[in-house]
């Protein structure tokens, strides 16, 4: 039984937080907000906040934070239902409930996913007996499947045909769109969605088809895959192929194994190891992580997770956290593949997860691998790159225990190893003119964002969501998510920009990114907006400029940088000076959008991305960290 939603919202707005909070502890007017002893933990000197216009509490101390309805659950021991319950009763509301509401979807979903089902057995038995699926059975023979691995996985066949499978199925269109089955072409008919591809179905973990994979035939046009969009069943960033079968393997062997392809999954099937899922085209996000980790907290990931770099590192770690989860990696042979491994080698790839290494340590023996031991110059130089790694994990301990074991590996001492990671881990921001971060990345030295996880530090990007959040009309459509580099600061910008209000986004999101945004809600922005927003834009274009100059001296005709780059230079001198024109400021973030190469949110490509090929992550999208 839910409440409805405009009633819980309702209830929200109707109830002052600082009345509600007042009758558990005793509260101060300071500035904007209020302040008082938390009653959650015991202290003596005040860190719990409210803000009232916002409806948001947030403790310094304990970090306990949310709106009205959490802090009644908290403090009563209450469900959500019942928190509402009583924060109605105490407004005067009468609640409506969703009885019939849930009725209504729950029936239609039950239609949507019975029509998948049927889909997905039309497309299997097409695959196995249409003679239009001579040249699909064949590729399938020739990458390994029996004929009872097409009936175990169900396998199917998309004619190369318009609307074969939508005049088969005999279903409302509204139906059929919303199952991602099928869409209106500009003429308005009805066509089928996949078209001449190898059909993986992608079942929800109850095993209820709920999208498809489609593989194209080697040389046919089009992208190699081609998923299943998004839609009322299917959600690209929670799908898991493979995880209804691999459930009980992944229990028992109390380890996942996360691939990157559906012909992988089976791959580690037939090769024994029964606790493989894949990411359907998008990289892993914190959604699946709290999927995976009911079923086991040992993820292991057998691509090649270095790929995404530094930002994958900062998420992982993030959520290693955040989840209490601990992430390994398969070293695999250089650009070998699961699927591949398990047609040449099936004992190669059992050893191979075996052997997972930690994701630190993996990283590391990434960098070892490089360099050159012999020399001490080498040695030096390796030690150096080591720590740049070492120093991103946020926990003293685990950094220590690396440090010691690199110390005996480059023969430096510990100690000056320690003193030295400590110079990486404190190290400032790269001036404007220094090599970028990708290039120091990929030397392995030290990174601009090192050491600032789990929270978001004070700075310039804190103080941007600050402007977000206190002062929508200075920072909404001049600002965007992608201009953020700290995972949980892009997360937090994305949910405002999506939910509207700092309430709405903290319900929706993570606990870390929902505490960040408790926080800077409650704290008052006590400087100028304007100021805010130049400083935060510059910070930004500095970060471009630096890409460019970089790019530039890469570059065989470095002179066609020279226009943009000075110009460059002089509107961010222009945005030193105080009372910056809003003139400027727009220029440059619509210069910097371009140069980013993201152009609003849009989709990363269903259709582009390729999640059979084992030697590529997909690109780090910030916007995974959900
Ligand atoms: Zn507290």
């Amino acid at each position: 039984m839910g409440i409805l939603d405009e009633d819980v919202a309702r209830v929200r707005e109707s109830t002052d937080i600082v009345g509600l909070v007042a009758q558990y502890t005793q509260l101060k007017r300071v500035g904007q907000r209020w302040s008082g002893l938390c009653p959650f933990h015991a202290e003596k000197t005040a860190s719990f906040s409210v803000n009232d216009t916002e409806g948001l509490y947030h403790c310094f101390g304990c970090k306990a934070s949310g709106d009205a309805i959490t802090f009644v659950r908290e403090i009563e021991h209450l469900d959500f239902v019942g928190a509402v319950e009583l924060l109605a009763a105490r407004s005067g509301i009468t609640l409506r409930y969703s009885d019939r509401e849930e009725h209504e979807g729950r029936r239609r979903q039950a239609r949507l996913l019975d029509l998948v089902d049927r889909a997905a057995e039309w497309y299997h038995d097409r695959l196995r007996t249409s003679p239009d699926a001579g040249a699909a059975r064949h590729y399938l023979r020739s990458r390994g499947f029996t004929s009872d691995e097409v009936v175990r996985y169900r396998l199917g066949w998309a004619p190369d045909d318009w609307d074969q499978l939508v005049r088969a199925l005999w279903a409302a269109p509204e139906d059929v769109e919303a199952a991602g089955l099928g869409f209106t072409n500009r003429a308005g008919r009805q066509q089928d969605f996949f078209r001449g591809r190898v059909l993986f179905p992608i079942d929800d973990e109850r095993g209820r088809v709920i999208g498809f994979g489609g593989r194209k035939l080697p040389g046919a046009e089009g992208a190699k895959y081609q998923n299943s969009r998004d839609n009322v069943l299917y959600n690209k960033s929670r799908a898991l192929y493979g995880l209804d079968r691999a459930k009980g393997g992944i229990v028992h062997a109390n380890e996942v194994v996360v691939c990157e392809g559906y012909t992988d999954v089976i791959g580690f099937d037939r090769a024994g190891v029964e606790r493989a899922v894949a990411t359907c085209g998008t990289a892993l996000t914190e959604d699946h992580i709290r999927s995976l980790k009911r079923f086991s907290r040992r993820i292991v990931l057998a691509y090649d997770a270095d790929e995404a770099g530094q930002a994958a590192a900062e998420r992982v770690y993030a959520w290693e956290q955040a989840h209490e989860i601990s992430v390994f990696v398969v070293d695999l042979p250089e650009g070998a593949d699961p699927d591949e491994l398990a047609r040449t080698g099936p004992g190669l790839l059992e050893s191979a997860v075996a052997e997972a290494r930690p994701f630190l340590s993996f990283r590391i023996e990434r960098v070892m691998r490089a360099a050159d031991l012999e020399t001490p110059e080498g040695r030096a130089r390796a030690a150096d790159a080591a720590l740049g790694v070492v120093a991103e994990h946020p926990d003293a301990l685990v950094r220590d225990q690396y440090v010691m074991d690199l110390a005996d590996r480059c023969r430096v001492p510990a100690d000056q190893m320690r003193a030295r990671l400590e110079q990486v881990r404190l190290a400032p921001r790269p001036a404007p003119t220094d090599t970028p971060t990708r290039r120091r990345e990929e030397s392995g030295s030290a990174s601009p964002t090192v050491g600032r996880l789990p929270e978001l530090a004070d700075g310039v990007e804190s103080e941007a969501l600050r402007l977000r959040i206190h002062h929508p009309e200075v920072a909404g459509g001049v600002l965007d998510a992608s201009m953020f580099r700290h995972p949980i600061a892009v997360a937090a910008y994305r949910a405002l920009d999506e939910w509207g209000s700092p309430a709405e986004a903290v319900d929706h999101v993570g606990p870390e990114v929902a505490a960040t945004v408790a926080r800077l809600s409650v704290e008052p922005l006590e400087v100028d907006p304007a100021d805010v927003l130049a400083r935060f834009v510059s910070e930004v274009g500095r970060r471009t400029l630096g890409d460019l100059e970089a790019e530039a001296r890469g570059s065989s005709d470095p002179l066609a940088f020279v226009e943009v780059i000075s110009w460059l230079k002089v509107t961010l001198d222009h945005l030193r000076r105080p009372n910056v024109d809003v003139e400027t400021l727009t220029e440059l973030v619509a210069f910097i959008r371009s140069e980013s190469g993201h152009p609003g949110d849009g989709e990363p490509g269903d259709d582009d991305s390729d999640p059979s090929s084992g030697s590529s992550a997909p690109p780090p999208g910030a916007g995974e960290l959900g």
